[in-house]
């Protein structure tokens, strides 16, 4: 009975960010897109897009804390 929810937008449909709002641990996937937690298992959560302040934007695949996931894959 349980229904499937919306997932929440993956980071791969959000707008790019400023390289400020990402740690650099998280653009290389050692911590938590979501939380910033480096603590526990991460598993790849998508792309973020990171305006680099020169008009020019950089796709960094980040990862994600399973329970932030929504089940996507
Ligand atoms: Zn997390």
């Amino acid at each position: 009975m349980t229904e499937t929810q919306p997932a929440p937008p993956a980071p791969a449909d959000m707008p790019p960010v400023s390289a400020n709002t990402y740690s650099r641990e998280q653009l290389h996937e050692k911590a938590c897109i979501i939380c910033g937690d480096a603590a526990g298992e991460l598993v790849p959560a998508g792309h973020v897009k990171v305006d680099i302040g020169d008009g020019t934007h950089l796709t960094w695949p980040v990862a994600a804390h399973p329970g932030h996931a929504g089940g996507r894959s």
